[in-house]
């Protein structure tokens, strides 16, 4: 199953296109894209069965993020061998860095991006993930059952903040308006052959600058749930960015930054594509 938010609205989404939730169901689901989380099982048991018809075409533009107003967002840090070492970290072992991605960042998947003034905007794809159903201290064996479905979103970085001062300011550099697009939709992860092998790639200006595949996270979606809902309750509609593979501006040489004009793709096989144009 495939949702979306389109319009502010809760979405089905099939063969690209959409069918209103809350028209479908006569009611019995809000138009509210976040309220559905808090009903997932039930939501999923009759959209299995319901009736709904062909649906109606729709734009990409249109749409905003998945989980728009998740009560917590978690951004995963550090999580890919080749990323840490192109960022001079050391490998993380316990636990991966964990941040917040403050939530007045999250958009839709296409939008446009102004750039903190004296900045260095960096880009990194990432596997996104929303909780389905309550998670606290679940197995990794478990952890699967506790996830709604999946997402591509691009945890944009502004590397001078990021970096500044006596310890680093992950939140608050990653945290800048537009700084968390995710989409285009979410997909259940029934949906593909193996939710624990797929592929995200990300280019600027259609030159290739990440592809990697989830098989190599270092803490997996099972082993972050176990490790997140360990220490925390992970709710419904909750937000996990799960961390970037290699390629990333601050791991090149040069090092290479988002420029006014830019424009950012990022795709995860199976979901879709992010598409971010970038503004001074
Ligand atoms: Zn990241």
């Amino acid at each position: 199953m495939r949702i979306a938010n389109l319009s502010g609205r809760l979405v089905l989404v099939t063969d690209d296109r959409a069918v209103d939730v809350r028209t479908a169901s006569d009611g019995l689901f809000s138009s509210d894209p976040q309220a559905v989380y808090s009903r997932w099982e039930e939501f999923r048991a009759w959209a299995a069965q319901a009736d709904i018809g062909p649906g109606s075409p729709f734009e990409a533009a249109d749409l905003g993020a998945p989980a728009p107003a998740p009560r917590q967002l978690l951004a995963v840090g550090l999580n890919y061998r080749e990323h840490v070492a192109e960022a001079g970290f050391t490998t993380p072992e316990g636990m991966p860095p964990v941040f917040t991605k403050f939530a007045t960042s999250i958009t839709g998947p296409v939008s446009e991006v102004t750039l903190p003034r004296g900045g260095h905007t960096d880009w990194e794809v990432e596997l996104v993930l929303v909780v389905g159903r309550e998670a606290r201290r679940v197995s990794e064996a478990d952890a699967w059952s506790h996830v709604a479905g999946l997402t591509v979103g691009q945890d944009l970085s502004e590397r001078v903040l990021q970096m500044d001062g006596p310890a680093p300011q992950f939140s608050l550099g990653k945290s800048f308006p537009g700084f968390a697009p995710t989409g285009p939709v979410l997909v259940t992860p029934d949906e593909f052959e193996d939710p624990d092998d797929l592929e995200l790639t990300c280019a600027v200006n259609g030159e290739e600058m990440q592809r990697g595949r989830t098989r190599d996270l270092i803490f997996s979606v099972p082993a972050l749930i176990a490790k997140l809902s360990g220490v925390l309750t992970l709710l419904p509609g909750d937000v996990i960015f799960t961390g970037t593979p290699s390629g990333v501006g601050l791991g090149r040489t040069p090092q290479r930054w988002l420029a006014a004009g830019d424009e950012l793709t990022s795709s995860i096989g199976g979901i879709g594509e992010l598409r971010q144009r970038f503004v001074a």
